[in-house]
């Protein structure tokens, strides 16, 4: 037989705190609080095993768990000496949703079980209080035909308000017992009205309508949505507690209230909470009155005259603030709480792990290791990497003049500038020419996120937090103000209009995704630093982790932020990007159009001053840091004049006619451009180029090594090779350019040459390739694009649809595919290490940065992770959880 059922109450429990799974997480604290001896009301948990059994067998209940609801209803009735249905000695029951993680508000709960017209009266007259009797009743009433029977509770909040309305009332606690009873009256009404049948009157039917319907609400659309957004699978199900309900609703000695062990926003060690007088279960949160606040403290900080807890129940207060330290103490994490006073007696309604913002988070682990309650590892592991992004934005200075000019939603944090565009094209178009965009559209759809992508920061005039620009912008780290509704995009003018002003394409505006604000023009920017508690915290993250964290940047302003945040070298130097600012782009142009050898010479010896100067630059930002350079890598399609606008600045350029500039430039162009002239294959056609660039590296680093006395031992990465043989070509003319360089400059230059690993066959020849190659950097990205056979700008139409349909779990381009992908950077690793001993290892995708492909790369050993600046903290802190986790 199942064990559907587990029971709790007067210091004992059938369930742990680690029962989540089963029980769900409130049913398991439930447990758990009980074990401690601390006051909870009597009740059982049916287990999510029983939810899962709902589903699978057409929406039925096991046959055995009647028998076993009934047993857990006698252990309530044994301990509290109540029984459901029972007017001489009344219980009633609370039917409570608890899922293994915790999904505020998505699912539902009924309060005040077993009321019917009879018990109502031996309610009344058991608590000498038919107000009271009344109230609770007509709680219920509203709760179950909302929650059980599907009739909307505006239904009845409508009837509740013409009531006040006609009474003159302004507050729920103002209705005497006849008042209730009318509503009452009137509530039942409605029901028989817009159901055709009577308010159910048994218990017992009460109750399996309840439990059913708390099942139910597993699959109602506000649990999916958050389910879909929170990874949560819907495999899990969902427990119900039933419980003997307590009540905060006996008049001025009773109350109910939630609060937090420290303060969830900032963190600080002081008790945080708000209850409210004579009232029952979401009033708090439902903000029917105003709540008071729990300690005396945080009354006088927030002005409020209401008396507190402390003062107004000074006993209550007392065992709810030992309670509170227990329950921290017990648990080692900030308790976010619930619970109710009776007549002057404190209940425990819940405890869980209470949610915090990053900047709490970080405050709360750092003094609980320091409190010796929790170990640094523990403190390190228990911040989630992906939240410190909400620290690592730029912010609006606080005494920067604000000219508002609309306000939305504040879906992603931090602060942005841009030119306006209202179109994804648009927005990768100027990026690509080096201009700051702020994408602004109605909404985001999956076909924008190169635009996104390009974008400083989004901004949309409709859509939630949870629409697609919100999550996609904060899943990218980027500044989004969404649903910013009084922001007219007008795509016939290619207008914005906001307040009275009317702004086009280019004109400056600025988002501040912590707020809401959209402001005109420029706004002076904070940036953010890595101090206090957060500092400390990555000082115990770095002397834990094993692999070094470096930055993939090609600008000073990217490695000097990165070396702020903690870089320990670059990664990854992407060189196309210094041919397409200003006139560099005509230089590269004419060096491609060439049509002889001299002439690309000629073109690439203008550039090679501009790539040197740009190298130096960032030698001497990372002070003897290593710095991997990649040689030029994209097709060479990218390049391309398109316009003929362009076409005629090169051809000028190259004294040639433009015609013949056109012609060449169809002959160049190719059908699959990201399997065509690309990576290595560039060197080997041209190899005058890798030459320039390789004598910029030596020249350049010969040059910091003068000035800054740390010598660099730059690190000359040649892209998409497949053969040993191209590696060998290439490195024959980088060798060879680098005895020149030392020749010339009578400095030694030490550099290594190596290779990205982004083809399936540079994996599997890895031990081959490494006869030559004296690193690898695992091009994660190519990696998984060549693995799969998929165009990462083209999948986003369909691996959507393929985490929809469960065919895959994550996006591969976001967290590398461990089974695939994973597989040959394993592969290369040891045939690497097989043929070079110790070969230095790294990886340089998207995925570097990425907290899940962190941990697999801790497992594979590699040295080091690479990833954009602004995630250089969390790879710092992924890295050292990995550590923690590998052991
Ligand atoms: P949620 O998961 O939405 O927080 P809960 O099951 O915790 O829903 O119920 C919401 C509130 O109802 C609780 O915070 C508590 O105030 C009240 N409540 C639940 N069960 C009882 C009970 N047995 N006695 C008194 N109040 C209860
Ligand atoms: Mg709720
Ligand atoms: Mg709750």
């Amino acid at each position: 037989m199942t064990k559907w059922v587990y029971t709790f109450g007067d210091g004992a429990a059938e369930g742990r705190a680690g029962d989540r799974n089963l029980l769900g997480g409130k049913g398991a604290n439930l447990a758990e609080m009980c074990s401690l001896g601390l006051p909870v009301p009597p009740g059982f948990t049916i287990t999510t095993d029983a939810c899962n059994w709902y589903y699978e067998n057409g929406r039925a209940f096991p046959p055995d768990l009647e028998d076993q609801v009934g047993n857990g209803l006698e252990h309530i009735t044994a301990i509290a000496g109540r029984k459901l249905g029972d007017p001489e000695r009344l219980l009633l029951v609370s039917v409570r949703s608890g899922a293994r993680a915790s999904m505020p508000g998505m699912m539902d709960t009924v309060l005040n079980l077993g009321l019917n017209d009879v018990t109502v009266e031996a309610l009344a007259a058991d608590a000498g209080d038919a107000r009271f009797a009344y109230d609770s009743y007509r709680r219920f009433i509203q709760m179950y035909s909302d929650v059980v029977l599907g009739l909307d509770h505006e239904n009845f909040e409508e009837i509740l308000e013409d009531e006040k309305a006609r009474l003159g009332f302004d507050l729920d606690t103002e209705f005497s017992a006849d008042q209730w009873r009318h509503v009452v009256k009137l509530y039942k009404q409605k029901v028989e009205e817009e159901l055709g049948d009577p308010f159910p009157q048994a218990p017992q039917e009460q109750l399996w309508g309840a439990i059913g319907a708390v099942f139910r609400s597993w699959m109602n659309q506000r649990a999916i949505t958050y389910r879909r957004l929170h990874d949560i699978p819907e495999s899990w199900g969902t427990a119900v507690n039933v419980q003997a309900m307590v009540f905060g609703n006996m008049g001025e000695s009773s109350a109910t209230g939630v609060a937090f062990t420290r303060n969830p926003s900032t963190g600080e060690k002081a008790l945080y909470g708000e209850f409210l007088v004579n009232a029952q279960g979401e009033d708090v949160v439902a903000g029917i009155r105003t709540p008071q606040n729990i300690t005396e403290r945080a009354r006088i900080e927030a002005g409020s005259d209401k008396p507190s807890l402390q003062k107004l129940m000074p006993d209550a207060y007392q065992s709810f603030v030992s309670i509170c330290d227990k329950l921290e103490t017990h648990y080692r994490d900030m308790q976010d709480l619930e619970f109710t006073i009776e007549r002057g007696k404190l209940w425990m309604l819940q405890t869980r792990s209470g949610k915090r913002t990053a900047k709490a988070a970080i405050r709360v682990a750092v003094e609980m290791a320091k409190e010796g309650l929790i170990s640094k590892e523990e403190a390190v592991s228990r911040i989630d990497p992906a939240s410190l992004d909400q620290l690592l934005h730029p912010t609006i200075d606080p005494n920067a003049e604000r000219n508002v000019i609309g306000a939305g939603l504040p879906a992603s944090p931090g602060a942005a500038t841009g030119e306006i565009v209202f179109s994804s094209d648009e927005a990768e178009e100027m990026k690509a020419r080096g201009r700051k965009v702020l994408l602004v559209r109605v909404e985001t759809s999956p076909e924008d996120i190169h635009g996104m992508h390009a974008a400083e920061g989004i901004l949309t005039t409709r859509g939630g937090m949870t629409s697609h620009a919100a999550v996609v912008a904060r899943g990218m780290g980027k500044p989004c103000v969404s649903g910013a509704g009084s922001l007219r995009v007008d795509h016939r003018n290619g207008t914005l209009i906001a307040m009275g002003v009317t702004l086009k394409k280019g004109d400056v505006v600025t988002i501040d995704g912590g707020t809401g604000q959209v402001l005109k023009g420029a706004v002076p920017m904070l940036q953010p630093e890595l101090s206090g508690d957060f500092a400390t915290l990555m000082e115990w993250a770095d002397n834990i982790r094993r692999m070094k964290v470096r930055t993939n940047a090609e600008t000073p302003a990217d490695a000097r932020m990165a070396r702020s945040f903690g870089a320990e070298g670059i990664g990854l130097c992407r060189t196309e990007h210094m041919f397409f600012e200003g006139d560099r782009i005509v230089a590269m142009r004419e060096m491609i159009l060439a049509d002889t050898e001299d002439g690309r010479r000629a073109a690439l010896a203008k550039l090679l001053p501009m790539q040197r100067s740009d190298f130096l630059e960032l030698f001497e930002i990372m002070a003897g840091l290593p710095v991997t350079i990649r040689l030029l890598d994209p097709p060479l399609h990218e390049f391309l004049p398109k316009t003929d606008e362009e076409i005629a600045e090169v051809a000028a350029a190259m004294q040639v006619p433009p015609d013949k500039l056109r012609q060449r430039t169809e002959a160049l162009h190719e059908f699959n451009p990201m399997l065509g002239h690309r990576g290595c294959r560039l060197a080997v056609s041209y190899p005058e180029i890798a030459e320039m660039q390789a004598r910029a590296i030596f020249e350049a680093a010969v040059e910091a090594g003068r000035k800054t006395g740390d010598p660099v031992v730059p690190e000359v990465m040649v892209p998409l090779v497949g053969l040993k043989t191209e590696l060998d070509f290439v490195k024959a003319r980088i060798d060879e350019v680098a005895k020149s360089v030392i020749t010339e400059s009578g400095a030694p230059v030490e550099y290594l040459v190596g290779t990205m690993i982004e083809l399936p066959r540079a994996a599997i020849r890895a031990h081959v390739i490494a006869e030559t190659a004296e690193f690898f950097s695992f091009g994660t990205n190519d990696l998984t694009q060549t693995t799969f056979g998929i165009s990462r700008d083209d999948a986003t139409s369909f691996l959507e649809a393929y985490r929809k349909k469960g065919i895959i779990e994550q996006d591969p381009f976001v967290s590398i595919d461990v089974d695939g992908v994973g597989e040959l950077v394993r592969i290369a690793a040891e045939k690497g290490r097989a043929t070079r001993n110790g070969i230095k290892l790294g990886i340089c995708g998207e995925h570097g940065g990425d907290p899940a492909s962190i941990r697999f790369c801790e497992e594979v050993g590699l040295d080091y992770v690479s990833c954009s600046p602004f995630r250089v903290p969390i790879a710092r802190l992924a890295a050292a959880q990995a550590a923690v986790r590998k052991g």
